[in-house]
């Protein structure tokens, strides 16, 4: 099945009480047993729930993968990975980091005596450095929020397998249109859904896919032990959404494509973060392992200071200044104050995320009113 067709029906099982079309929300939290032990292998909704079953074999199947798990909230997602270690292991993680990710890595796991690393890992040299014999996983961000760094997967699934680690891509930028890890050879993939899957701004829920049955049996262990699962209006929400992914994947990334040049031919901003200029430093890698470039852009402003970024995003009328991303609607976020806050101002620094920076998140809009709404704010 091609992956527009996956979008559609990938994973789907025709609900066998009454042939509905589209997936029923079994909102129920039990399910009744003809005998005690004997039912249809539902019993409880935090173990497994029909509509979530639906949603996680849809996940799986846009990523080529064998299973899928849903959870409710990206973060919530991460959580279970993490649990998977044990103390004394070590992570590598890159420096430009999803902030909520790296706040659950320093703030939570650390105090578990799991190890940290944070290393640029557009050289992949950094990261062989960092290897050790307690070495669990190396998790990563292609492309990153907010610098758009594009890191090669490819290349990585072949370093972490000659040294025994897990490779685990957060792939919430590109989502499974644009970029299929697992097909690269990475072992795990992260999804905030909450984002580009879902797509329309309405729910939080997270994902994990995988083709290891082993470490799929300990995630499910744990996805019920620990209990963070996603609702069943919140499972259909998911899987309505999906339904249009390709469509409006498709349109994120023409739509950002014309602001990126837009942005980059306007004499008032310094510098735009996106991996299709030829002159990104990464541009071949993503175009060798991205269908196309996503929607999202990043800019500074020529006059780089915080009064000028401010200035832009209160002009803003279309954009919406808000935290999140990849819904229908564009947003404009200032990631020093918002997503980012929780990583220290030296550690923003490194990754060269000023406090002048602005993301945005490009929606399905008409192209021409986002770039009318950009310069009559930027002035
Ligand atoms: C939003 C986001 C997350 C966290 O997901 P939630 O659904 O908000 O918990 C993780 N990684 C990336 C790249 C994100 O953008």
């Amino acid at each position: 099945m091609k992956f527009n067709t996956k979008t559609i029906h990938g994973g789907q099982i025709l609900d066998p009480a009454y042939n509905s079309v589209m997936t029923p929300i079994y909102q129920t939290s039990t399910y009744a047993q003809s005998s005690p032990g004997k039912h249809k292998g539902y019993t409880y909704s935090r173990t497994h729930n029909p509509t979530r079953t639906n949603l996680e074999n849809s996940i799986a199947s846009l990523e080529n993968g064998k299973y899928g798990l849903a959870f409710s909230s990206g973060l919530a997602a991460t959580d279970a990975l993490l649990k998977t270690l044990n103390p004394g292991d070590e992570v590598i993680s890159t420096i430009d980091l999803y902030g909520g990710s790296y706040r659950l890595f320093k703030t939570i796991f650390q105090k578990y005596d799991i190890k940290f690393h944070f290393v640029n890992m557009e050289d992949i040299k950094n990261i062989e450095d960092k290897i050790t014999k307690n070495t669990r996983l190396i998790w990563i961000e292609t492309p990153t929020n907010p610098m758009m760094n594009i890191i090669d997967i490819k290349s990585l699934a072949k370093l972490s397998k000659k040294n025994k680690i897990l490779l685990c891509v957060d792939n919430t930028f590109a989502s499974p249109y644009l970029q299929r890890p697992l097909e690269l050879g990475a072992d795990i993939i992260i999804h905030s859904a909450t984002k580009y899957i879902a797509g329309h701004s309405d729910v939080i829920i997270g994902a994990i896919v995988i083709n290891n049955k082993r470490l799929y049996e300990r995630l499910s262990f744990i996805q019920n032990a620990s209990g963070a699962t996603p609702g069943p209006m919140d499972s259909f929400l998911t899987l309505r959404g999906i339904k249009t992914l390709h469509l409006r994947m498709q349109r994120h990334s023409e739509n950002a494509k014309k602001i990126a040049y837009f942005l980059k031919r306007n004499p008032k901003i310094g510098k735009v973060y996106w991996p299709g200029f030829s002159d990104h430093t990464n541009h071949k890698i993503a175009k060798k392992q991205m269908k196309d470039f996503g929607g999202i852009v990043s800019f500074i402003p020529k006059q780089s200071n915080f009064k000028t970024a401010k200035k832009i995003t209160e002009n803003l009328k279309l954009f919406t200044v808000a935290v999140s991303l990849g819904g229908v609607e564009s947003l404009c976020c200032h990631p020093a104050s918002m997503t980012h806050a929780s990583i220290s101002p030296e550690d923003r620094k490194k990754s060269g995320l000023v406090d002048s920076l602005l993301r945005l998140s490009i929606g399905i809009e008409d192209v021409d009113d986002l770039i009318d709404d950009l310069k009559q704010a930027i002035g």
